[in-house]
């Protein structure tokens, strides 16, 4: 196998939106989605904010409503702040594990009470939350960053990101139709 097919594995998502909202749970659910573990920092609210935009709000209640549960995920060092927002939404946060390890993404499984082949992986971020994912065998979905400020050694890794994006697009190791 060539190198890009074989970091393609590792890093490519299997499927890439704008926006957490542009993800319908009646299409996770046909595709045997029944949990998701979601990043927080610039997927589900802007970078060190605890305010969950209304949109995002209404599809979180829209996963709720039928039947998707959600795990957050998060490498803040901010641990209240992750607590306070899981709390709010009333979902369970794994603690203490950074992705992308295994174990983190292990943890949340075990949070979800669900095996690898019904959840999948919502973040904004490849070297953690795709990569976090694909080791661990979980379906992984790829947004936007919801805003464009962050931590300034994100910034550096989003340069590898995109290159590394140009890569796989060139090799057609992209998914091609977003649903
Ligand atoms: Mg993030």
């Amino acid at each position: 196998m060539r190198l890009v097919e074989r970091l393609a594995e590792l890093l490519a998502p299997e499927r890439i939106v704008g926006r957490v909202t542009d993800i319908s749970p009646d299409g996770l659910l046909a595709d045997g989605i029944r949990g998701l573990i979601v990043d927080l920092d610039n997927t589900l609210t802007e970078w060190q904010s605890e305010v969950i935009p209304d949109d995002v709000q209404r599809w979180l209640d829209a996963l709720k409503g039928g039947g998707v549960s959600v795990c957050l995920a998060s490498n803040t060092h901010n641990r209240r702040r992750l607590e306070r927002v899981a709390s709010k939404l009333g979902v369970p946060y794994v603690q203490g594990l950074p992705k992308p390890r295994k174990r983190c993404f292990n943890r949340a499984l075990e949070l979800l009470g669900l095996t690898a082949d019904s959840v999948a992986v919502v973040g904004d971020q490849l070297f953690t939350d795709i990569l976090g994912g694909r080791r661990s065998g979980i379906h992984t979905i790829m947004v936007q960053p919801i805003h464009h400020r962050e931590f300034i050694g994100t910034k550096v890794s989003r340069l590898f990101e995109r290159w590394l994006l140009n890569w796989f697009g060139k090799h057609n190791l992209l998914p091609e139709e977003n649903r």
